[in-house]
């Protein structure tokens, strides 16, 4: 790893961006959710050069972080082993609020609701004890009486994840661009990377379809298209299709941000999640399933069928019946997944290149944590945190590899 560097020795990127060969510390390889926490987390050092690539316009429509917004929560159905990152992970997107004076994590708190012998409640009670998170947990009767817009089984218990809430995923990455190059950082969007080439420890050339970029280290960062670069990841990612869809309640009153948290429910197989009304007519309410995984990201389907629509629809009324069940508005996106929807945070042989992908419909929430685990891959720092959940070798293991 690099030594630490006093600022008049970075190389100032923003002369270069007409050139066709840039020099840089630091490159950070696609500029959607995690790329943009990295380079925000790295600029933000200021003792390196960093510049950023996006192969579309910058907050672009086309990634994982796109759909209104994020459920963000502590007590974690994926495992307990999650938390201290995820508290990590909120304490900084304090900092991002902070740095760009807007509010990205709206705190409404996240209900679960399901039955306390599932694996995944389970966790979230594992969760809220083991980390002494702010909790409430509420029997069937005390959920009907507090949140009448669920339809609620005899058996059903709901835990309130007290830190939990809503996120505004676009405005989020849009900040962390605007803060990494209040910071500094170069970006260099509409500029497609053709390849990644590693010429040994701390060089690093990055080829786009503009120019090249030579550069000590790199972050590479391109979720669902991680595999057309790293074909070697292909044995571990797929790409998930996943829908989101939302519909309009007759009473819109108990569907604002005041009243109603963000939630997840799991019902006889079908996984529902969704966020409050957050453009005063309609509420996200969508399930996690529609489709198999795809090969590459463009093969994931422009549409949800006007069917299955009306599946998702009547479900969505089962678990809230006060939601007309056509839904309004629908919208198809992707990320990548691994087969244990354990994220990929993989640090090459020759401590040159941090992978970043894999983050399996769960990411959102943990991306200024992950944008710190580049920030300290780059500048030496040990992996604090998760660096025992994300370690890859462990992970390339479990999955047979
Ligand atoms: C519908 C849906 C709902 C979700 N809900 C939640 C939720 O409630 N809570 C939660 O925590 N998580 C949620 N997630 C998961 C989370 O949004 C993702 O895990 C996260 O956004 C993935 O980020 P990423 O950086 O890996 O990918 P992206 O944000 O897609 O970024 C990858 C970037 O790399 C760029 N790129 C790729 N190839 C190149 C190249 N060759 N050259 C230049 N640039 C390139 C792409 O254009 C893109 O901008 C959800 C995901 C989806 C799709």
């Amino acid at each position: 790893m690099m030594g630490e560097e006093t600022e008049e020795h970075k190389v100032d990127t923003r002369k270069q961006t007409e050139s066709n060969h840039i020099e840089a510390d630091v490159a950070v390889v696609g500029l959607g959710t995690m790329g943009a926490m990295a380079l925000w987390r790295i600029a933000r050092r200021s003792a390196r050069s960093v510049v950023g690539i996006e192969q579309y316009g910058l907050v672009h429509s086309h990634g994982s972080f796109t759909g209104e917004s994020r459920v963000f929560r502590t007590a974690y159905h994926e495992g307990t082993r999650y938390v201290p990152t995820l508290l990590r992970s909120r304490e900084l997107w304090h900092e991002l609020e902070k740095d760009s004076g807007r509010q990205l994590l709206l705190q409404v708190g996240t209900l679960t609701v399901g039955y306390a012998e599932d694996a995944a409640v389970q966790n979230v009670i594992d969760s809220v004890r083991e980390y002494d998170l702010p909790h409430e947990v509420l029997d069937p009767a005390q959920l009907r009486e507090r949140y009448p817009q669920h339809a609620v089984k005899n058996g059903n218990i709901g835990v309130l994840d007290v830190f939990g809430g809503g996120m505004r995923p676009e405005l989020s990455v849009l900040s962390a661009l605007e803060q990494a190059q209040r910071f500094g950082a170069q970006v260099l969007a509409n500029e497609k990377v053709l390849d990644i080439s590693v010429d040994g420890p701390e060089r690093v050339t990055i080829t786009t379809d503009r120019r090249t970029i030579r550069a000590r280290q790199a972050v590479v960062a391109q979720g669902s298209w991680a595999k057309r670069l790293s074909p070697e990841l292909s044995r571990i990612l797929s790409v998930q299709p996943l829908p989101l869809t939302w519909f309009m309640p007759h009473h819109l009153e108990l569907f604002t941000p005041d009243r109603f948290p963000a939630f997840i429910r799991d019902e006889g197989g079908v996984h529902f999640f969704g966020a409050p009304s957050l453009d005063g007519y309609s509420l996200k309410v969508t399930p996690r399933h529609f489709h198999d995984p795809v090969a590459d990201v463009s093969e994931v389907p422009a549409v949800i069928t006007p069917e299955k629509l009306s599946e998702i629809g009547l479900l969505a009324q089962s678990f809230f019946p006060d939601l007309n069940p056509e839904p309004v508005h629908s919208s198809v996106h992707h990320d990548a997944f691994t087969i244990n929807k354990v994220p990929v945070v993989d640090v090459d042989s020759t401590g040159t290149v941090l992978t970043l992908t894999g983050f399996s419909g769960h990411g959102f929430k943990l991306a200024p944590a992950v944008g710190e685990m580049a920030e300290q891959f780059v500048f030496g720092d040990e992996i604090t945190f998760a660096a025992a959940d994300y370690d890859i070798p462990a992970h390339l293991a479990a999955l047979g590899q």
